[in-house]
């Protein structure tokens, strides 16, 4: 049984600290502990860190898991101080000062870990706008199961369109729909648009699958909405060369086996035959944000999210700390600062809460937390990117480059970052994908 038992309370041990998530801020938070005078225990329901801004590159045979995924257990293989464990964390007792962990298979009850501090990074999961029964016929690429998921959908339907002889239904195959013209989406689009129009050009005899059709649903009239206008115009004109269809202002209204419906402004709707539809829409935060929120009170914003101090600690409970995409920090004033569901905010979120806890061990205290925004990229396709460093906005070549030694640098581990780089490389000259593996999981719809 995982408790906190160990350490009888009131009896003399270091103190401990336990981090929920070893995601973007999780992992920052843990590994600016590992060397301070504590007890670390770092809990995640996957026992590895998955680097989400290249999952989409693995949903489209770019890149194999192993190469955006890192053991968590490897990170802290020598720090004596910090123990990982493999688990779903259930829920909280906030008075006293316990998590709870959902048993295992074989574990006769509970489990508990106690904790002097806590640190909460659930981050977050795909919203469906209230249609949770779109998930099975609109996956989407948050997870490294969902991401390869998607990989075999992409990949059977260029088998099964080759195998179609009825020109609609082959059409139907062809055609892939990406929801959310976001970064995500508009990545995935691309990147689909070069797997039919480059990688697989010439590996089929019975279709081209250049034929293909790649169409990115927005509701709102631009792509990109993050970022300024004229990048967004970039972004769509590079998506279109492509071979990318953007469709703007329009909703996804209903995804069946065969098709997607789509409602124009004037209240019109298309439905769209369709085998493969992939969500790129809405984040909603971990359940944990509200399981936290109810026991603290605090409250939840439309999006799931849990309301924490400016010092991202919970209201009334400032030995619980809550971070990245699962929380809305209060600014000086009470009101909340809206800040983008993006890595550097978690990353540097979890890097406050460290400093948080090495300053309170000394008996001292830091200001608030303060975002800084150093900009945005986002990539469409092969040389194509756009970046807005506030001061400069790219696009093309620059951006492009720009995204990769970003993302190059902020993968977790050498050998991660040497065998992408290797990959990229391979893949920037030849234009093939080397993970184009359909698994044995059932792949249509
Ligand atoms: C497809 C995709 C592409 C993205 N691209 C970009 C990008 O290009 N640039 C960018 O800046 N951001 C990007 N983001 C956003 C970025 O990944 C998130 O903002 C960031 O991951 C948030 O970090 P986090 O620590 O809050 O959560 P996460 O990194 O999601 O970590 C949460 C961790 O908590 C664990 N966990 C959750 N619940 C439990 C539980 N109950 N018990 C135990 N463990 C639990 C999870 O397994 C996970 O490891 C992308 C996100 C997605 C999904």
């Amino acid at each position: 049984m995982v408790t906190g038992t160990a350490h009888p309370p009131g009896g003399a041990h270091p103190h401990r600290v336990v981090v929920v998530g070893g995601g973007f801020g999780g992992l920052q938070a843990a590994t600016h502990l590992a060397r301070a005078p504590v007890e670390l225990t770092v809990v995640d329901r996957r026992n590895f860190h998955l680097f989400q801004p290249l999952s989409y590159q693995l949903a489209t045979g770019a890149l194999s898991p192993g190469e955006v995924c890192y053991p968590l257990r490897a990170i802290f293989k020598r720090r004596p101080n910090v123990r990982v464990l493999l688990a779903e964390v259930e829920g909280f007792d906030l008075d006293a000062r316990e998590l709870r962990l959902k048993p295992g298979a074989g574990d006769s009850g509970p489990l508990s870990i106690s904790y002097d501090t806590l640190i909460v990074a659930g981050g977050s999961r795909y919203s469906y706008f209230g249609h949770d029964e779109w998930q099975d016929l609109a996956p989407e690429v948050k997870s490294l199961e969902s991401a390869l998921a998607v990989r075999g959908r992409i990949l059977s339907a260029f088998e099964a369109a080759e195998m179609e002889p009825d020109e609609p239904r082959q059409a139907g195959w062809l055609t892939f729909v990406v929801v959310g013209a976001g970064p995500t989406g508009v990545e995935m689009a691309g990147q689909i648009a070069e797997l039919a129009r480059d990688t697989l050009r010439r590996d089929f005899r019975a279709i081209d699958p250049r034929e293909g059709r790649v169409l990115l649903v927005e509701m709102a009239d631009r792509v990109l909405t993050s970022f300024p206008p004229s990048l967004s115009r970039r972004a769509a004109r590079s998506l279109e060369q492509l071979g990318v269809t953007p469709l703007l202002e329009r909703t996804v209204v209903a995804i069946d086996r065969d098709a997607v419906t789509i409602e124009a402004p004037d209240g019109g709707s298309e439905r769209i035959p369709a085998r493969t539809v992939i969500w790129a829409a809405g984040v909603t935060a971990s359940r944990l944000a509200a399981r936290l929120g109810e026991l603290a009170g605090a409250e939840l914003d439309r999006a799931g999210r849990v309301a924490v101090e400016p010092d991202l600690t919970l209201p009334g409970h400032p030995e619980v700390l809550a971070l990245g995409d699962m929380v809305r920090v209060r600014g000086a004033d009470g009101t909340p600062v809206v800040l983008p569901g993006l890595a550097p905010v978690a990353m540097q979120q979890g890097r406050y809460a460290a400093r948080v806890v090495r300053a309170r061990l000394r008996g001292r205290s830091i200001g608030a937390f303060r975002y800084r925004d150093k900009g945005n990229l986002a990539t469409i396709g092969r040389a194509r990117a756009v970046a807005d460093l506030h001061a400069i906005r790219l696009s093309g070549f620059l951006a492009w480059a720009a995204w990769l030694v970003v993302h190059l640098w902020y993968l977790v581990g050498y050998q991660n970052r040497l065998l992408v780089f290797i990959r990229w490389s391979i893949s920037f000259f030849t234009r093939g994908r080397g993970a184009r593996l359909i698994g044995a999981a059932p792949a249509g719809r």
